[in-house]
């Protein structure tokens, strides 16, 4: 799970990491008095959006020459009338891909006198199975093309989990920062506090980019991005409520309701399956023949006939779905549970594509009966390529 970036600073905050003021505003009109609450002379209005690359953004239908999701602004007035021209419209950024996000939320905070840029993000590093702090001096808006172009300007240290953080850690990553003086013992427990805090909310990523070093020779927080292990979002009922269902895919959001593991894709073979495996081998699949998948969906071995139902329902919900592959190997699952649910989610939503049901295993005779009996137009299938090649052809033709 992702959060927003104020809502990050709070944490940092709490944890005695050094941030700006800054407040929220959901509405143009208290902009104003948000901004006022904060000393300036310099306000920073920042969209708040899941999505990372705002200050390069672009609106959708800008005017040329305007400037994307970060402005920086000299009255509170200029505040105010940037929040209104970002409220409600859609910024696009590397990040967001073409479609964009809608900003629903900007972020007014106090303006840093800012001297250098700095990067620095705590990871779950898959190869060492540790966490790992990344870091490097050409912080700010371009750090994907400095992984790119010069991919030794950026330090990774990973932690021992049996000694934890220690201080040379933030000492090695301080000297790799280029830090001098009283900012290596700030960075030094900086480093400690991004580490608990880590550790203890379950964060699967941790980036302030840029940390920066201020014209005073403080050290700041002046962007935070963090992700949340979502099996651990139980455990953190704090984490859980800053939850932005705004940000998050609709057909996800009604798959995670009925505890179905869904993943929005862009093509436009919809596909319900059971067993991640399975799943995976059957966007495979899809692909080998030609076309792309337009989700990954496994209804799970003990699937009931209202989970089947409501999973045909969010494929046959996303406009780019052009057909629909079911592929059932029932081992726990029966495959007379999928079909009646298949037939109950088509009876109340309706189907206007090609499906493709290949069934196989536990009550499979009885599963096809039904499906025959229903007088649905689904097209049987043998096996998995039967069934892609099938899907594929009904749909391109
Ligand atoms: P993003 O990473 O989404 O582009 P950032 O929060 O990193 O957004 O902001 C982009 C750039 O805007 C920063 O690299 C920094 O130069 C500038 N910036 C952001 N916040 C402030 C602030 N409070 N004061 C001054 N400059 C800022
Ligand atoms: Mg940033």
């Amino acid at each position: 799970m992702n959060i927003h970036e104020y809502q990050a600073k709070e944490l940092l905050r709490a944890a005695g990491a050094p941030v700006a003021d800054g407040r929220v505003v959901l509405r143009a009109e208290d902009a104003k008095t948000a901004a006022g609450q904060i000393d300036g002379p310099v306000w920073v209005v920042k969209a708040q959006i899941h999505a990372g690359g705002r200050g390069k953004g672009s609106f959708k239908e800008s005017d040329a020459g305007e400037k994307g999701g970060v402005r920086i602004t000299k009255s509170v007035e200029e505040a105010e009338m940037e929040a209104r021209r970002m409220l409600g419209r859609t910024l696009v950024t590397k990040q967001t891909g073409a479609p964009g996000k809608q900003v629903n939320r900007v972020y007014i905070e106090d303006g840093a006198d800012i001297a250098r840029e700095l990067y620095l993000a705590l990871l779950v590093d898959r190869q060492t199975s540790r966490v790992a702090f990344v870091c490097s001096q050409e912080g700010g808006m371009d750090i994907e093309e400095v992984a790119h172009a010069t991919p030794d300007r950026i330090l990774t240290l990973t932690i021992d989990p049996a000694t934890g953080y220690q201080p040379f850690h933030g000492r090695r990553i301080a000297y790799a920062l280029g830090l001098e003086g009283a900012q290596v013992k700030q960075c030094v427990a900086l480093m400690g506090k991004l580490f608990d805090l880590f550790l203890s909310k379950d964060m699967e990523m941790l980036e302030i980019n840029p940390l920066i070093v201020t014209k005073a020779g403080n050290l700041h927080c002046l962007d935070a991005k963090m992700g949340f292990d979502n099996n651990a979002l139980y455990r953190h009922a704090d984490i859980a409520a800053l939850a932005d269902e705004t940000e998050v895919d609709p057909k996800e959001l009604a798959a995670q309701k009925f505890d179905l593991n869904y993943i929005a894709l862009d093509g436009d073979i919809g596909c319900m399956v059971n067993g991640a495996g399975l799943a995976m081998a059957t966007m495979d699949i899809i692909k080998l023949y030609g076309a792309e998948p337009a989700n990954f969906l496994d209804v799970g071995g003990g699937a009931s006939k209202e989970k089947v139902t409501e999973a045909f329902k969010i494929i046959t919900s996303d406009p780019n779905v052009k057909g629909i592959l079911v592929n059932i190997f029932g081992g726990i699952m029966r495959c007379d549970i999928i079909a009646e649910g298949i037939i109950a989610a088509v009876k109340e939503v309706g189907l206007n594509v090609p499906l493709v049901v290949r069934l196989e295993g536990t009550n499979v005779e009885l599963g096809k009966q039904i499906i025959r009996d229903s007088g649905l137009n689904v097209i049987p299938a043998d096996d998995l390529s039967d069934a892609a090649e099938k899907i594929v052809k009904a749909v391109r033709g």
